[in-house]
């Protein structure tokens, strides 16, 4: 048998009440992606998928490109229903006519990962239709709507919490649809291929994908990506001429020769700002402050790395330690590192212990050991500001 062609339907047709946030719960911001786009993502990274319908409240349809992102697979966009099996159907008219297997996903569940995907394909092409549930913890009580009385407690071995992705061969899903469009209401894909008979296949979940659900919810999932550091490495060179000063994190040393450059050519400050696009996945120094541009002609080291900080601040990242290298071959930096950190440490905003700053000789190899250059490395540590 050819392996079968995967489609998946990301369901993101609510409106989110349930958070209490103003943004629709899948539009919620996860370290730099939405709860939506790292939902997209697990899915366009799985080898087995082939194409992906994103379903949307009609207001948020018009901006959908800008939304969902980039996507590597094909990615159509389709109008979200009142209910959620009407969001659905909107899904599955999208699709393209080869695919076999369809996965329906909620895009409030952005943990989903790669082995749970692989389980629900398979099981959905075995069985007809597959869900991935867990196994209840806690003691289950059934009580009557509209009652505050225990009319029993359910067996607790027979209780197991549905999750997505749901999965289903095109003809089980042609009949849910069909199921779903008359009077049948349904909280997930699966009710709906049990009403129609079809047997649906448990396929262990994974506790970690969890539906966002409530502004709780919301906040954890958060705190999970804001308590993640990334981390950054920066490289300057700048050739070294005669009667040019040699400045490095603002501190002048004393010598015949200093860096050649549009700019100053501090390589500290240039390689810890490079340091610190590189963490935030925010390009480089050259991309932001360009050597065609004059208002960069000249600009001191630490004003282009105050600059940085600032745009790093804006972007809701700050550094919480550097270390940096610094190959020159002459004058000796070690009465200056004093100095230098401390500016560096002032511009950061970070305490002198979380500053390093180290002086290299290159032993007399290449131009740098021939005193033809001075150069830099820069590793830099970033947290969400207001973490710690
Ligand atoms: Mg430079």
């Amino acid at each position: 048998m050819t392996d079968p062609r995967v489609g998946v339907i990301i369901v993101a047709g609510g409106r989110g009440i349930r958070a209490g946030t103003p943004r629709p719960k899948q539009l919620i911001d996860l370290g730099g992606r939405t709860v939506l786009q790292r939902s997209v993502a697990a899915f366009d990274a799985h080898p087995a998928v082939s194409e992906l319908v994103v379903v949307l409240p009609a207001e948020l349809l018009p901006d959908a490109a800008v939304i969902v992102g980039r996507t590597a697979r094909r990615c159509r966009y389709a109008e979200g229903g009142a209910r959620r099996q009407d969001s659905v159907r909107s899904g599955v008219a999208a699709l393209s006519s080869g695919v076999s297997i369809v996965l329906i996903h909620d895009a409030a569940r952005p943990f989903v990962d790669r082995a749970l995907i692989d389980r629900v394909i398979e099981a959905a092409a075995r069985t007809g239709a597959a869900v991935p549930a867990v196994a209840a913890r806690d003691t289950v009580k059934r009580v009557p709507a509209d009652q505050r009385l225990v009319a029993a407690t359910l067996p607790r071995e027979e209780i197991w919490l549905a999750q997505t992705p749901q999965g289903f061969t095109r003809a089980v899903l042609d009949e849910i649809v069909a199921l779903g469009a008359s009077g049948v209401e349904a909280t997930d894909e699966a009710m709906l291929a049990e009403r129609a008979g079809r047997p649906v296949e448990v396929v262990v979940g994974d506790a970690r994908n969890d539906k966002i659900t409530t502004a709780d919810d919301v906040m954890r999932a958060q705190q999970q990506f804001e308590a993640t550091p990334r981390v950054g490495t920066g490289y300057d060179l700048h050739r070294l001429v005669a009667g040019r000063p040699l400045v490095l994190a603002g501190e002048m040393l004393p010598f015949e020769a200093g860096p050649l450059g549009h700019s100053d050519g501090d390589v500290v400050c240039h390689a810890l700002a490079d340091a610190m696009f590189g963490a935030m996945g925010a390009g480089d120094i050259g991309q932001h402050f360009p050597n065609t541009d004059p208002r960069w002609k000249d600009v001191a080291g630490l004003d282009l790395l105050a600059r940085s900080v600032a745009m790093a601040a804006e972007r809701g990242w700050q550094p919480a330690n550097v270390d940096v290298t610094v190959i020159l071959e002459r004058p000796k930096l070690v009465p200056h590192l004093p100095v230098i950190i401390g500016n560096l440490a002032r511009v950061l905003g970070l305490d002198v212990s979380c500053v390093s700053v180290k002086g290299k000789t290159n032993e007399g190899v290449d131009a740098v050991g021939r005193g033809e250059a001075i150069a830099s490395h820069a590793v830099v540590v970033m947290t969400r500001r207001g973490t710690s």
